[in-house]
């Protein structure tokens, strides 16, 4: 079995810089606190846990005065005015490109446009979104959908101005069938650069879609996704390779390899998400190398 690292690999941007600024506010000594998990992954997390940091579900468990940072995926308004309202010293991580989603809609709810936000409804990054729109606009003004069906059952007239933003991880396929039965339905849809994945999700998508399509013809292609069990854009990147044909495995680390049957294929490639430490997907390539060689 012939094994391949995929590029790009490592953290992108957002998380490298949401980790940087943590481990910093933590190098001076005092207590951190952060807003539900920093990133999707549990390597991520426990090593920052070993340096002091201190994780909670709710703002009310940080005591007054202290420094709270919210995560690369944001929070809405009434997360920041309550940390406000507490005294509580902010270190906001959230990455640039969910910054641009948020800007978006509070502009599209300050003009009365309702939204579509294509994404999982549980997921961090939409509840920021949603609660950006709520802060700003009409209280039946958003909806979220995260399948194709899920459109004619929207409420907003075709007719209608409708904007759309979208999770920045989604997998491209979802997300361009959902936006055509979007235009089908809404002719004055307004898409913008909020509509758009992030640039890290695009980028190891397409190394997956690449690998796939280059490898087909020499036999069966198999793809390792490594990264947390709550990483939606690991999740994405299993699916990218199976919707092109691939076999794909979705895993957190070398450990779970021991349950993998990889017999029949031929060229494997190995990807990671975008919060997943280097040190774990070389881990996995040293395992995947050997267990190929004997
Ligand atoms: S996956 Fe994309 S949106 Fe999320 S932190 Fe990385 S660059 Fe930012």
């Amino acid at each position: 079995m012939r094994v391949e690292v995929l590029e790009p690999h490592g953290f992108c941007s957002g998380v490298k810089a949401a980790i940087d600024k943590a481990c910093h506010a933590l190098s001076f000594g005092g207590r951190v606190w952060c807003l539900h998990e920093i990133v999707h992954n549990a390597m991520v997390v426990e090593g920052l846990r070993a340096k002091g940091m201190r994780f909670v579900e709710s703002l009310d468990e940080v005591p007054a005065g202290g420094t709270i940072l919210f995560s690369a995926h944001g929070v809405p308004p009434c997360t920041r005015a309550k940390a406000d309202a507490r005294g509580l010293t902010v270190i906001d991580t959230t990455c640039p490109f969910v910054v641009r989603a948020h800007r978006q809609v509070r502009t599209y709810a300050e003009q009365g446009t309702p939204v579509v936000v294509v994404g999982h409804v549980e997921h961090a990054e939409v509840a920021g979104l949603v609660g950006e729109y709520l802060e700003f606009g009409p209280a039946d003004g958003i909806k979220v959908v995260d399948a194709v069906a899920d459109v004619p059952a929207l409420p907003f007239p075709d007719c209608e101005r409708i904007g759309v933003v979208c999770q920045t991880t989604l997998a491209a396929d979802t997300l361009g069938g959902i936006l055509s039965a979007l235009r089908s339905r809404y002719p004055r849809l307004v898409e913008t650069s909020a509509s758009e994945t992030c640039t890290a999700t695009r980028d190891r998508q397409r190394a997956v879609r690449s690998f796939v399509r280059a490898h087909a013809q020499r036999g069966k292609v198999g793809v390792m996704a490594v990264g947390g069990a709550h990483s939606s854009n690991t999740a994405r990147l299993a699916e990218t390779a199976e919707s092109d044909g691939a076999r794909a495995w979705r895993i957190s680390g070398p450990d779970d390899l021991a349950s993998c049957d990889f017999s029949g294929i031929d060229s494997m490639g190995i990807t990671s998400g975008a919060s997943t430490p280097e040190s774990v997907l070389a881990a996995v390539c040293g395992r995947l190398r050997a267990i190929s060689v004997a």
